[in-house]
């Protein structure tokens, strides 16, 4: 099996390629060459065929959105309902996240109703094994833990979240940090820790990473270097473990693509807004630019119910400087397993970040100009068409029915647009370039 970084090497334009730079408005030769330098990934499985999209540098932002049971409630219609919510909602990527029932039935169920890449973090699954057959997560074997993966790329998981940066340096660090405000928050690198700490033992993911590349290889899986000792509160934003982990998964992440595997390094967590620009920069400076996945990153503890919207805003501000996939945030943020209608809003907010950060990043701008000019001539059908989401936008005008159909309920007769194209349309007009 030819991975997508091994053909870019080699000079060869791949079909995922060609598929995935049509979605970005670049040719599929510089959507290579970005591959073959690390700084661009396609999240691929050679056995399964799903909607191909490049992630990293140059690219539209991505939004990754996570489904999944829970030990508590375990609904697979449900599951299944809120993975087709989220592609409808515009998910670039999908990571299926279960940790109660039949897991291996449900990511297949998952997998065959989405035309998304599929991510997992497979220490889920490891851990969630180990408890059914021992009573204990610290007794999951090593050769568990590697068939686990293996069975998940078989199934046609294309992207995959292992935390391999975890090491005795980074506990150590931790160690001697000797305080965090939010604890590990991260569920696989807490059972991680934990095990190594329970067994005397090196990480199996870090001392046997080339076993994890091989195994992600066969299948052209991109191997994402998982964020386990995340900050999970503002107050511990760029800590010493965190950072030490950070440090470990970019050497990773150069040793991976030598080893011919497409990799990403996955980032925090909670930060506050004026640390966002310096984690961004240290993770591409210290991976020759990998592709950075940043889970939110919130920016304030306190919005719990609106945390989908603290996210929002770490996210707009972390694709500005270079982000380019960011992992959605609902309103049941630790609350609760999100709904449906969660889903949707995680998504949607997720999305707007996604574009404000582009504005910046891409200058891609050129969305908003129409629509300013679209709302300046009050033609609202051209406006439910720019706007991101015109459906929305649409059923909120039609429940308020303004008089004027030209104006909106907001200001009625007295709609400003309104009475300023009667006297200056055409001098408005006239000084627009573009
Ligand atoms: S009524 Fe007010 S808010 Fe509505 S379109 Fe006119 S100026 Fe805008």
């Amino acid at each position: 099996m030819t991975t997508q970084i091994e053909a870019a090497r080699n000079g060869q334009v791949t079909p995922e390629m060609t598929s995935a730079a049509m979605g970005d408005e670049l040719t599929a030769n510089e959507m290579m060459e970005e591959i073959a330098a690390g700084r661009v990934v396609i999240p691929n499985n050679s056995g399964r065929k799903a909607r191909h999209v490049g992630i990293g540098m140059g690219l539209r932002t991505k939004v990754n959105a996570s489904i999944g049971t829970s030990s508590d409630i375990i609904d697979l219609k449900a599951e299944v309902e809120k993975a087709i919510a989220a592609e409808e909602a515009g998910a670039d990527t999908l990571m299926e996240l279960s940790t109660g029932g039949d897991l291996d039935f449900i990511r297949r169920e998952v997998l065959g109703a989405v035309n998304l890449q599929v991510g997992s973090v497979p220490l889920y699954q490891a851990f969630a094994e180990a408890v059914k057959k021992y009573h204990d997560p610290n007794k999951l074997t090593e050769e568990m833990l590697f068939d686990v993966l293996e069975r998940q790329c078989a199934d046609g998981i294309s992207f995959m979240a292992v935390h391999c940066g975890i090491n005795r340096l980074t506990i150590e660090r931790l160690n001697r940090q000797g305080y965090r405000y939010g604890g590990l928050v991260s569920r696989g690198g807490s059972y991680m820790v934990g095990w190594m700490l329970a067994n005397g033992k090196e990480n199996p993911l870090y001392e046997q990473f080339d076993r994890v590349v091989e195994i992600l290889k066969k299948y052209d899986v991109v191997l994402s270097l998982g964020n386990g000792l995340r900050a999970g509160a503002v107050h511990d934003s760029l800590d010493r473990a965190q950072v030490q982990e950070l440090l470990i998964n970019c050497e990773l992440a150069e040793m991976g693509q030598e080893m011919g595997c497409q990799m990403m390094c996955e980032g925090p967590g909670h930060l506050p807004l004026d640390d966002i620009e310096a984690n961004v920069k240290l993770q591409k400076r210290m991976s020759m630019d990998a592709p950075f996945y940043v889970l939110g990153p919130l920016t304030t503890d306190i919005a719990a119910g609106y945390d989908h919207i603290s996210a929002a805003i770490g996210s707009a501000e972390a694709a500005r400087y270079g982000a380019d996939l960011i992992c959605y945030v609902t309103p049941a943020e630790h609350l609760a397993l999100p709904s449906r209608e969660d889903v949707v809003e995680g998504v949607r907010a997720a999305r707007v970040a996604a574009h404000v950060g582009d504005m910046v990043k891409l200058k891609k701008t050129s969305r908003d100009r129409d629509m300013a000019k679209a709302r300046r001539d009050l033609r609202w059908e051209d406006q439910f068409s720019l706007a991101l989401f015109g459906d929305k936008a649409r059923e909120i005008r039609a429940t308020r029915s303004p008089e004027n159909e030209d104006s909106c309920t907001m200001c009625g007769k007295f709609c400003a647009l309104d009475n300023v194209n009667h006297f200056f349309a055409e001098s408005l007009q006239n000084g627009i370039k573009g």
